[in-house]
């Protein structure tokens, strides 16, 4: 039997989305990726019972064994309105307990944060889905349009298994979307001693690539010119040491022209990169969405000192403007000559919406309902969500997952980082201003 939240008393000044977003941190769903994980369906299930408890049908969807996902239809009052995919992700990535401070899995409340992998990537916001239509659903009110709501399985190994298996399979739990929120954005960021908010309005391409290497296996002790790991590590080298042009979308263009605005500098005279890193922590994410990055993220070469192996591999983590997917694979097969031989393991497309229009608008004007007077921004993300599967159905994806964040806080290290955590009022305000932009929008 499934319990919403372990009714410990200290629980009873715990918000309900700290609750539910601690039974989820514990909940390991590690996704290893190249086809490992940990699974969804506990995690799951647990979603399927609290929508059950709303009163609400909810379906569980298996890719594959153990690899779950749910979508549930909540009505709307407004029929004539396009429906809103409300959406999160289940898995996480892998944590070192090493080098965390707490367990990464025990869903730790200390000091004002609850702490653990997925506090911030994304459980934070799965849970401020759930207690958001609990607030709903519970009043008996209804959201202002019908909401299609989802937790994916596999978004951390590009969604293979979760939002593209649905999209690709199962399109009709889809169908009369026009819109969808989820994570990576609505956030705030300080800006000059200011709050302000990003919203997510796009998404670089990502291509994941695999470089191998080979040569002579040999014994280590002879003089061998064609070593696979010497070819492999220059390889490395190169890919990882490109310095990419910064280029501009319209996103970034308009960004750049908001922040400097915020911050009463002449853009004429203050460079893209030197606006980005006046964002303080925020340039985590503002300077990786100026140009594209190609970072080496794994190796795999040899299996005994004195032996050299005939093979060597590695994995390059490429994101791309979008559009630029094409020729930077171009440009990294040239980088890295012809004995290396590129392997696309994954690739998926690059978004960008337009900053403007009704749901920005409700967005917007939202915020300012909750922390008024603070500027909402534009952005690229720098990484890529279950949007962009989305979005081959016609659907706009928008990154609004709520935070009113402490300045002191780097929020973009959160993500994937060390000691993952999220302040617990941010989750509260996160609650408030979903279940108001839900039943208004
Ligand atoms: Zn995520």
């Amino acid at each position: 039997m499934l319990s919403f939240a372990d009714n410990t008393p200290a629980d009873a000044a715990l918000d309900l989305t700290a609750t539910i977003a601690r039974d989820l941190i514990r909940f390991d769903t590690t996704n290893y990726g190249e086809g490992r994980s940990n699974g969804e369906t506990d995690a799951a299930e647990y979603v399927e019972a609290n929508l059950r408890s709303l009163g609400l049908a909810p379906q569980l969807f298996d890719s594959e064994p153990g690899r779950t996902s749910v979508v549930v239809r909540v009505p709307g009052r407004d029929s004539s309105r396009g429906a809103l995919v409300v959406h999160g992700h289940l898995d996480v990535v892998p944590a070192d307990p090493e080098a965390w401070s707490v367990d990464p899995f025990a869903g730790v409340i200390k000091d004002g944060l609850l702490w653990g992998r997925g506090a911030v990537d994304m459980k934070n916001m799965d849970a401020m889905m759930l207690a958001s239509l609990q607030n709903i659903l519970g009043s008996g009110q209804e959201p202002a349009r019908e909401l299609i709501v989802a937790f994916f399985a596999d978004e951390e190994a590009g969604g293979v298994l979760g939002s593209h298996y649905l999209v690709d399979t199962r399109p009709e739990l889809f169908h009369g979307a026009t819109e969808a929120i989820s994570e990576v954005g609505g956030y705030s960021i300080t800006l000059g001693g200011r709050r302000a908010y990003l919203l997510q309005t796009g998404e670089k391409a990502l291509i994941w690539i695999k470089l191998v290497a080979r040569g002579e296996a040999a014994h280590g002790s002879r003089l061998i010119r064609s070593n696979a790991v010497t070819r492999l590590a220059e390889a490395v080298a190169k890919v990882g040491r490109r310095e990419w042009p910064i280029r501009l979308t319209e996103t970034t263009t308009q960004l750049l022209a908001e922040l400097a605005r915020v911050l009463d500098v002449d853009p004429q005279r203050v460079g893209p990169d030197e606006l980005a890193l006046a964002t303080g922590t925020a340039s985590g994410f503002i300077q990786a969405s100026l140009r594209t990055t190609t970072n080496p993220t794994v190796l795999h070469a040899g299996y005994k000192h004195n032996v050299i192996p005939d093979r060597a591999e590695a994995l390059i983590d490429i994101r791309t403007l979008p559009g630029d997917e094409d020729s930077v694979l171009a440009e990294v097969a040239a980088l890295v000559g012809p004995d290396i031989e590129i392997v696309i393991m994954h690739r998926d497309i690059g978004l960008e919406t337009e900053f403007g229009g009704p749901l920005v608008d409700a967005v917007v004007e939202t915020l300012g309902r909750h922390d008024p007077g603070a500027p909402v921004l534009p952005y690229l993300l720098s990484a890529g969500t279950d949007n962009k599967a989305l979005s081959t159905l016609g659907i706009k994806g928008y990154g609004f997952a709520p935070l009113k964040l402490p300045a002191d806080l780097d929020f973009p290290a959160m993500f994937h980082g060390v000691d993952e955590r999220v302040p617990l009022d941010a989750l509260v305000f996160g609650r408030q201003v979903l279940t108001d932009l839900l039943s208004n929008y």
